[in-house]
């Protein structure tokens, strides 16, 4: 058997638009609702309809906010507008040669009749009558139009325009112009058949006269299907297929034939066309044993949905890989199908040649594709070795991928394990996101297999693992042993330190030299500190920490800078009743009694002095043993006053001698004389 496919055949421009067109908004996730089939094939409508595409008959009928896609055939201005007066989005996918024609008839003006050569019932054809506002009129063939020019009577004053309607048979449209040519004067002609119609038939027709049987793919409503047939059938027995499945029906003629013929019609995607000429070509081979619905059954080699393939990678892109699966389709894996982890890359995960085992996710026999996936495979077996971990307690191995209400979604070997929060490790108050995108260690709790849902905890592996170093850590620990480990809390009294399966506790004394009201302003939960173990309790399990360090010991620091006598300029930290304790330096805070403040009496500290003020005071007492300082104004100031005595008596012997100054003389005493 030869098997020859015309030159012209399968989806032309106007269909291949409009379906793309409805394809693209599906894709953009908004509600498509079509006017009537898209196009006149069942596969495509199916397959549309599984992306939730619907189909309305009536304006009326579209479901509310839906886009309504106009199809190529195109519809009547009123139907546009019943459309927008409901608030609809239309999108007009008319073909633009139908469009062509809307405008020609819309401009003729009242005198004019317009004739349009067509099929009246089709929805083409209507529309191009509602885009008329002259007197029209559609004729099927030439006798209808003799029939209807008989009605007039005399011609001569009609002014006529003919069009036709695109997929109208030429030779019919020819006829019709011969006969209206004879009898009107005054008309004007519009071939409107599209081209690619045209071209569609002269190939059939070419083809049908050489071959013995000709076979016509399309759908059994379509008009340009049904004239192909017509046109074949006027030259050798001809059938109509929808797809490749419908060959069966006709072993008896197909294997009679040495020549079988194939066209197919303006809305039969390219797929199936090649589905059906593979099927044709496969009858070559013959095994007498097979029935030919074995044969064709064979010739399909297909795939099903759900079906576990092994699959070879032919190429990667950046968001999918396409694999040959050993069947008619192409096959792709989408990037979410190839992986659960939405930053890996693909060419991270395969490269081309590699074999890899996948899920059939979605047959599509219309395109000719077959979406895999390995990210279901890889979940299904995931998913046995989670409830084999469930069973066994293996420990397991996962990405913390979200955090959802109640706790965190992670994901292991293609399975996502619910981790409540209560089980996720982190504190109660603390936040479940410092655990997103990290790598975590779980144990199964719970499984349901039917529900395929598990029930991890981090914290269950996290407290086996505290044990395991607790019991390492007791054989080992002594006293003056350093460790380093994490804050893990900090109380009022002291701060808790994770010394790796223990928590140890420093108290405040322990934590610095420096005088500090909370044991926050030392250190902060997180912070990775060095301690050396103080004392422990094997008994209780406790162990106390050190971490101030001996050489920053201020009482050791302050022999190498002061002595007592020591004048030194000091702050005031703190006021009590009895007096105020002034930093020497940091660590030390030396008491100033309140009988050292001034020469005078104190009756209250704070009428001399508050916190924050720098004084000078004199060092009057360090006890190393007590850890006491004293300072003392007064002492100050009584030193500065014997000193400004000293100095003035000083002053006053150095000062030079002033003679004394010389009596005066007496005068002489003048002896009384007598008289
Ligand atoms: Fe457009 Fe021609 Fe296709 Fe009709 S057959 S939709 S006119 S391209």
């Amino acid at each position: 058997m030869k098997i020859q496919t015309a030159d012209s055949a399968g989806f032309c421009f106007g269909v291949a638009r409009a379906v793309k067109m409805v394809r693209d908004e599906a894709a953009a996730g908004r509600t498509v609702c079509t006017l009537g089939p898209i196009i006149h094939n069942r596969h495509v409508v199916e397959e549309l309809a599984a992306q939730g595409v619907t189909t309305a008959d009536t304006p009326e009928d579209c479901p509310p906010g839906a886009t309504v896609v106009i199809r190529s055939h195109g519809v009547a201005p009123g139907v546009i507008r019943r459309l927008e007066d409901r608030g609809l989005r239309v999108l007009d996918a008319t073909c633009p040669y139908v469009a062509k024609i809307h405008r020609i008839v819309s401009a003729q003006p009242p005198g004019v009749t317009v004739l349009v050569a067509g099929d009246p019932a089709h929805p083409e054809v209507e529309a191009i009558v509602g885009h008329c506002t002259a007197p029209c009129y559609v004729v099927e063939d030439e006798d209808k139009a003799e029939k209807l020019l008989d009605k007039w009577g005399d011609l001569s004053k009609r002014h006529f325009v003919l069009v036709a309607q695109t997929t109208f048979l030429t030779s019919r449209w020819h006829k019709i112009i011969i006969s209206l040519k004879k009898r009107c004067t005054n008309l004007e002609i519009f071939d409107t058949i599209c081209k690619a119609t045209e071209k569609r038939q002269a190939a059939a027709l070419s083809l049908s006269k050489q071959a013995d049987v000709m076979v016509v793919i399309g759908g059994r409503h379509s008009s340009n299907t049904t004239k192909l047939l017509d046109i074949c059938q006027e030259q050798c027995p001809s059938v109509l297929v929808e797809d490749a499945g419908d060959l069966a029906g006709h072993y008896a003629l197909l294997s009679r034939a040495s020549l079988v013929g194939i066209t197919a019609g303006a809305s039969t995607p390219v797929c199936i066309i090649k589905e059906v000429q593979r099927s044709m070509s496969n009858l070559d081979n013959i095994n007498n044993d097979m029935t030919f619905e074995e044969m064709l059954d064979q010739s399909f080699k297909s795939t099903y949905n759900g079906e576990k393939v092994t699959g070879v990678v032919t190429s990667i892109k950046p968001n999918e890989i396409a694999v040959d699966i050993g069947t008619k389709h192409a096959g792709y894996v989408p990037l979410h199908e190839l992986t659960d982890d939405p930053g890996a890359a693909p060419e991270d995960l395969v490269k081309v040649g590699d074999e890899i085992e996948l899920q059939v996710v979605r047959v599509n026999d219309v395109e000719g594709t077959v979406m895999l996936s390995k990210r279901r495979l890889d979940a299904a077996a995931g998913f046995e070795k989670v409830m084999a971990a469930g069973e066994t307690g293996e420990i397991l191995t996962g990405i913390v991928t979200e955090v959802i209400k109640g706790g965190l979604l992670v994901l292991t070997s293609g399975v996502k394990v619910f981790v409540p929060a209560s089980q996720s490790g982190v504190p109660r108050d603390g936040d479940l996101n410092t655990l997103l995108r990290k790598e975590v260690q779980f144990k199964i709790l719970e499984t349901n297999r039917q529900r395929r849902r598990a029930l991890g905890s981090i914290r269950a592996v996290e407290r086996a693992r505290r044990e395991e170093l607790a019991k390492t850590f007791w054989e080992e620990v002594e006293v003056g042993r350093e460790y380093t480990g994490p804050v893990k809390s900090i109380t009022n009294f002291g701060v808790f330190v994770d010394l790796g399966g223990v928590d140890g506790r420093i108290g405040l004394t322990d934590l610095t030299w420096l005088r500090v009201k909370h044991p926050s302003e030392v250190v902060s939960i997180g912070d990775v500190i060095t301690v050396t173990v103080k004392d422990i309790d094997t008994e209780n399990k406790k162990v106390s920490l050190i971490y101030k360090k001996a050489e920053d010991n201020p009482w050791e620091k302050i022999k190498e800078i002061h002595q007592v006598g020591d004048i030194v300029e000091v702050k005031i930290m703190s006021i009590t009743a009895f007096g105020a304790f002034a930093q020497i330096i940091p660590g030390i805070d030396g008491l100033i009694h309140i009988s050292q403040i001034a020469r005078e009496r104190v009756e209250k500290v704070s009428d001399k002095l508050k916190v924050g003020d720098v004084v000078r005071a004199k060092i009057t007492e360090l006890d190393y043993e007590r850890k006491r300082a004293s300072l003392s104004i007064k002492a100050l100031l009584l030193a500065e006053d014997q000193e400004a005595e000293a100095s003035m008596a000083e002053a006053a012997q150095e000062a030079p001698e002033v003679p004394a100054e010389p009596a005066a003389e007496e005068p002489p005493v003048e002896e009384e004389t007598a008289e």
